[in-house]
């Protein structure tokens, strides 16, 4: 089991068991609602988490960007381009690379294990967008953070990016129905939520597709374009293959278990 995996299933496990001990055996009657202060107390932790993800989503890469250029390592750190030229090809680059990053991640098997919770959401909204593995993520950041060094990337370029890629994979995922013009305009260059759900169908051909978070050009460029699910977006299955048996939303299984699931499809 992964360390990760342990650590939290400790932490919940003694949640559960102590939470038991003091609601049947306290020592003081409580004065206030244990109900709302424990939104209160858990909203907190879930809010330290997110902050401690945004840091190190963020302000991780922005100080590794200026500290290649200070030691002038990477590629733009050492060729002459104006700045908003370096800007904007590092942000074309990096996204490039999130394209290749999520296709490998399908590609090799036990990474597909990691990224395989991304696809076992049953439906599909924004939410489905915050659905990863930590593994994933780390391994995501660190991948990002090598690309950085070597790309030099100015750290403008990496904010701008970082906002680009949260909100277009926010945007990407919501359950919105956009007038079919506008999708097919946008579709030229940016990827749509309709583009998006079709990577998530259970046919291995569509999910298998349609790899891009930000720019359509990659799918269209590296032949993993599909347009359409084969069913209409109305019928078409999301999740994966013959998983109506196992506990999908259940958290603690994602985190664990589901990596043990035979590879189907
Ligand atoms: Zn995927
Ligand atoms: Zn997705």
């Amino acid at each position: 089991m992964e360390e990760s995996t342990i650590r939290l299933a400790i932490f919940i496990g003694l949640i559960i068991m102590l939470g038991l001990g003091q609601w049947l055996f306290p020592r003081r009657k409580p004065n206030q609602s244990v109900a709302k202060r424990w939104i209160t107390n858990f909203g907190l932790v879930i809010l330290d988490s997110l902050i401690m993800r945004f840091i190190f989503a963020l302000i991780l890469p922005v100080t590794i960007a200026n500290w290649s250029q200070e030691q002038g390592l990477g590629l733009f750190n050492n060729i002459s381009l104006p700045s908003p030229l370096t800007i904007i090809f590092s942000v074309i680059i990096l996204d490039c690379l999130i394209y290749w990053q999520h296709r490998i991640f399908h590609q090799i098997p036990i990474l597909w294990r990691l990224h395989r919770i991304h696809h076992y959401d049953k439906d599909y909204d924004l939410s489905t967008a915050l659905r990863f593995h930590p593994i994933e993520i780390f391994l995501s950041i660190l991948v990002k953070n090598i690309a950085i060094i070597l790309l030099g990337a100015p750290a403008m370029a990496v904010i701008i990016f970082e906002i680009l890629l949260n909100g277009m994979a926010l945007f990407n995922h919501a359950n919105i129905a956009l007038p079919k013009p506008l999708d097919r305009m946008l579709r030229i260059l940016a990827v749509t939520p309709d583009m998006h759900r079709v990577h998530h169908s259970t046919k291995a051909k569509e999910m298998h597709s349609n790899f891009g978070f930000n720019l359509s050009i990659w799918d269209k460029v590296f032949s993993s374009y599909v347009a359409q699910p084969a069913d209409g977006y109305q019928k078409m299955l999301i999740g994966q293959p013959k998983s109506d048996d196992l506990p999908t939303n259940n958290f603690i299984w994602l985190l664990g278990a589901a990596l043990k699931q035979k590879i189907k499809s």
